[in-house]
């Protein structure tokens, strides 16, 4: 057996072990505080390990973003890191009939890495489409530093029913990939919510409702994929277990259905009503708006079905409405719904601000309020700079409250405490 000399097995041993966080003094020019809608000047933000400190470790080394803005890094709450685009449904099929889940965990790292130059350094991914619990294993393989990506949440293939979600439409003799996990009445629902939790996901997500309709009186509806009694079980089941419950929900139908059984979020819901917005507003129940992905589909998909321009002119109203009435909304985009590679998460501020949120509270979306939709990381807090917060910050250049397009060009990321972009 050849002999190695103790110098290179040290180099070896080293080599395999995660990266080491750096300690870090951070000085910024200025800083946003999204707690307290405050600008800081001059501001050093100290970083031990993986979480802002107090003071300074000694013989830190010093990121000089003194001609820069800080702002916590950012978070998405809606994002799919196993899909690459999918404008209509031919695309869809494409990928999970035609890429092995290799292939698409490999595609999946490549746009954690785009997602945390664009500054977003925490995800919630809701749902693998039929790529099984490979999020898991991304989340393993970014939070070890094999992988530079950000730091993700979980939830698995997420859950629908028989003939709620595709691959639909081919064949009854073809035995189809489904895009999500299925249950079919409580019990099997209960134990589907076990399953997911067995396999590692922080969150359920599941799909309240489908097929959007306009009703003879001209409102709004949709078919609920649960029974009453399923919708419940798995919400029951998934706080029992204490986790929480994203439902994907498009109009009204959906929403009853989900508020009624207790579900934490409201993703998408393009049409938000008096009656959901005054239940939302309520019980505080944040909604992820996802505008970016509703713009990249209405034109493709409102070739063959026009209720998807009608969708987009209605949410509108629905975000103006939850907005005016205090509903949270968390910055959620729905990436890998659109091309992670073609446009940047970062247009969502733009949409919000465009549609008459106030520049702050854009921030806030994708900082304090969604923080507080995911509670804290096993590292600290989300969505802060504070001591105790994790050490995620991003710089741009600019004032991004005077025009928050500057945060489509973020110049600087620090990642759990390590500089994975560099000023330039
Ligand atoms: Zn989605």
């Amino acid at each position: 057996m050849r002999r190695f000399s103790p110098a290179f097995m040290a180099f070896l041993f080293a080599a395999t072990l995660p990266l080491a966080a750096d300690s870090l003094v951070v000085k910024c020019g200025k800083l946003l505080d999204p707690a307290t809608k405050s600008v800081r000047t001059n501001v050093t933000v100290a970083i031990d390990g993986r979480g802002v400190v107090a003071a300074a470790p000694a013989g830190a080394k010093v990121l000089d973003l003194s001609t820069y803005t800080c702002l916590p890094g950012l978070i998405d709450a809606h994002t799919h890191l196993l899909l690459q685009g999918d404008a209509t449904s031919a695309e869809y099929d494409e990928q999970v009939l035609k890429e092995s889940t290799p292939y698409r965990a490999l595609r999946a790292a490549a746009a954690g890495r785009i997602a945390l130059d664009h500054g977003f350094t925490t995800l919630r991914d809701l749902g693998t489409e039929g790529a099984g619990f490979t999020d898991v294993d991304l989340k393993k393989a970014f939070a070890l530093g094999i992988l530079p990506g950000p730091r993700v949440v979980t939830s698995g293939p997420a859950m629908g029913t028989t003939g709620s979600y595709p691959l639909l439409g081919f064949s009854w003799e073809r035995k189809m990939p489904d895009g999500v996990l299925k249950c079919d009445g409580a019990d099997d629902c209960r134990k589907a919510v076990r399953y997911q939790v067995q396999n590692g996901v922080d969150w359920i997500k599941l799909y309240a409702d489908r097929s959007y309709y306009r009703a003879p009186d001209g409102g709004w509806a949709s078919i609920a994929n649960y029974t009453p009694e399923e919708i419940r079980a798995i919400v029951d089941e998934a706080h029992r277990l204490r986790k929480k419950v994203a439902a994907h929900s498009m109009t009204p139908t959906g929403h009853r259905s989900a508020l009624a059984a207790g579900v934490d979020s409201i993703e998408h819901g393009d049409i938000l009503d008096e009656e959901t917005v005054k239940a939302m507003a309520a019980r505080k129940i944040p909604y992820c708006p996802t505008i970016t992905v509703a713009d990249f589909v209405k034109g493709p998909r409102s070739k063959t079905n026009p209720i998807w321009d009608q969708l987009w002119t209605a949410s509108q109203d629905s975000f103006r409405r939850a907005y005016a009435a205090g509903v949270p909304i968390a910055f959620g985009t729905d990436a890998g719904g659109f091309d992670w590679d073609k446009r940047s998460q970062a247009e969502e501020f733009s949409f919000m601000v465009l549609w008459g949120m106030t520049p702050w509270d854009a921030i806030r979306s994708a900082t304090t309020v969604a923080a507080e939709l995911l509670g804290p990381s096993p590292d600290g807090k989300l969505g802060c700079l504070d001591p105790g917060c994790v050490a995620d910050l991003i710089a741009v250049s600019g004032d991004p409250l005077a025009n928050v397009k500057i945060l489509e060009d973020v110049k600087t990321v620090v990642a759990a405490g390590k500089i994975v972009k560099s000023p330039r």
